[in-house]
């Protein structure tokens, strides 16, 4: 069923939204939270899994020590304060897909707490608040088959895989975060997008959306414009891209806004996103905290990392990715929107490791975003799965530089590149694609140019030097385009005495 929504405007002049996003990250460490089995997404079902992770009698959980640093890592790059002491806990719910009929989380006492971070949407910097990061564990798979859906409902029966159960996700939930209205979905996907930026660069996880390595869970209420007080939330769970968070806060905001505008009462439960038709419906009603009887995992020991191994850690952090654009930015002297397609175009990188090969930013640019960027995207590759690397780029750039290449004759290099037709001093011999640097060739074209354009030449006499264009023009033709316009430009105008 299809609940009734308001336009987006409409909403927004009576409601003011308030968000809270919740982040789940799946670290990369090779073994997972409390026990020693491989994390390797794609493992055949129930291969990874032992005692521990499947919750058999007498088995006793270890804490991963590389996540817990994975978490103090978190932590500090969102500004966090690091708990001296802290103990994980017992959150005691029922599903099938969690053997132990718990999940060991961690409640009151998060390792990472009290922090902030920032976003920038439209040119504008927004200050998000972080609540806490705390470790947790992840829950294996239900598979539930026979069904139309792929749900539960209608399913013949279901099947659970649990290598998933037990590898170290890290929560990361934020304060409410009040924007204007109209930024709120575009904050939220920024954020999302900044954090997946941010745990790359940390080096943690492999933050694949595609693989559930990175789930988002986008809590949304609504309260009359100007009003302090807060509206129920609804939780819609497993966003699963950037673009979804956009889309799924922007929903629930038009759906909740036409609730409210007809009397009704918004409920607090958690809602599923669903890709294709862009609409949430309605999940399980929300328990409150108590419902779960959190308590304190007792056989874990207290996690208590000492000042000095915090302070190694913050020692080692990179560059934050945010500051580290503004820095590039700089130094490369690109404009904010230039930049912007950069980032977009997934470009950054590479752009980064050609310009250290000693490519200019410019030419850097050019043929990562203006070729490549462009070929990917007309084949539906990603830019890194192209076979066309940093090196290649910047060899192809010192041909351009040594006057062996023009750029038209550089792009089809770099198409041969992407066909795989080898290196680009292969391809330009197999294409014959060298620029002729032999004076007397380019002359000869020259003559020809002028002897069959006499027309041409006569304008050019009676004093309308721009007319030259169209000779060497056909000098460029004649060449097969393997020839340096402005080499031809200048032995034409000595030809032509202009
Ligand atoms: P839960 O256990 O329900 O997931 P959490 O504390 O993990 O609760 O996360 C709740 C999230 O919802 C936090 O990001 C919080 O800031 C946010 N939140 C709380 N109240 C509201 C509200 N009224 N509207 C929108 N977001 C809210
Ligand atoms: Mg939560
Ligand atoms: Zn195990």
């Amino acid at each position: 069923m299809t609940a009734a929504v308001l336009e987006i405007d409409d909403a927004l002049a009576q409601y003011d939204p308030v968000m809270g996003l919740e982040v789940h990250v799946e670290l990369n460490t090779r073994s997972k939270m409390f026990c020693g089995c491989p994390t390797e997404f794609g493992a055949p079902p129930n291969t990874q899994t032992c005692p521990v992770c499947l919750g058999l009698p007498g088995a006793l959980p270890v804490v991963n020590a590389r996540a817990v640093e994975s978490a103090i890592k978190i932590g500090l790059a969102l500004n966090c304060e690091i708990a001296e002491w802290c103990r994980f806990a017992r959150k005691n719910y029922f599903y099938p897909d969690m053997p132990k009929n718990f999940q060991t989380s961690q409640y009151d006492e998060p390792i990472a707490y009290n922090g902030w971070t920032e976003v920038v949407v439209d040119g504008e910097t927004y200050r998000i608040e972080i609540e806490r990061a705390h470790m947790e564990e992840d829950t294996g798979k239900s598979t539930h088959v026979g069904g139309a859906t792929g749900r539960i409902h209608g399913a013949s029966h279901s099947l659970v895989d649990y290598n998933r159960a037990g590898i170290p996700l890290i929560e990361i939930v934020t304060k409410t975060i009040e924007v204007p209205g109209d930024k709120a979905a575009a904050v939220a996907k920024a954020y999302v997008s900044m954090l997946r930026d941010l745990l790359l660069a940390l080096g943690v996880s492999d933050v694949r959306m595609d693989q559930g390595s990175l789930r988002c869970d986008a809590n949304v209420s609504l309260k009359p414009t100007g009003s302090a007080t807060f509206g129920t939330r609804t939780e819609t769970k497993n966003v699963n891209s950037f673009r979804s968070v956009e889309r799924a806060v922007t929903y629930e905001i038009t759906r909740q806004a036409a609730v409210l505008a007809s009397g009704g009462k918004v409920v607090q439960e958690t809602r599923h996103w669903h890709e294709d038709t862009g609409i949430t419906t309605s999940g399980r009603e929300k328990s409150d905290a108590e419902d779960y009887r959190y308590f304190p995992e007792p056989d874990l020991v207290p996690v208590a990392p000492s000042r000095e191994w915090v302070e190694e850690i913050r020692s080692s952090l990179p560059e934050a990715p945010t500051l580290r654009r503004v820095r590039l930015q700089e130094e490369w002297g690109f404009t904010d929107l230039e930049m912007r397609d950069v980032v977009n175009g997934n470009a950054l990188e590479p752009i980064v490791a050609t310009v250290e090969l000693g490519v200019t930013p410019t030419a850097a640019k050019k043929w990562w975003l203006g070729e490549l960027a462009r070929a990917a995207n007309e084949s539906g590759q990603e830019l890194n799965a192209l076979g066309v690397g940093p090196a290649e780029v910047a060899e192809v750039q010192k041909l351009v530089d040594a006057g062996s290449l023009n750029d038209k004759l550089a792009r089809q290099v770099f198409d041969g590149l992407i066909k795989g037709e080898g290196t680009p001093a292969e391809i330009m011999a197999k294409r014959g694609l060298a620029l002729v640097s032999d004076d007397s060739a380019l002359i000869e074209a020259i003559d020809r140019a002028i002897a069959a354009n006499p027309d041409v030449v006569e304008k050019v006499n009676s004093g309308k030097p721009a007319a030259a264009g169209a000779l060497i023009g056909a000098v460029m033709k004649d060449m097969r385009g393997q020839a340096d316009a402005a080499k031809v430009r200048e032995l034409l105008n000595a030809k032509l005495g202009i």
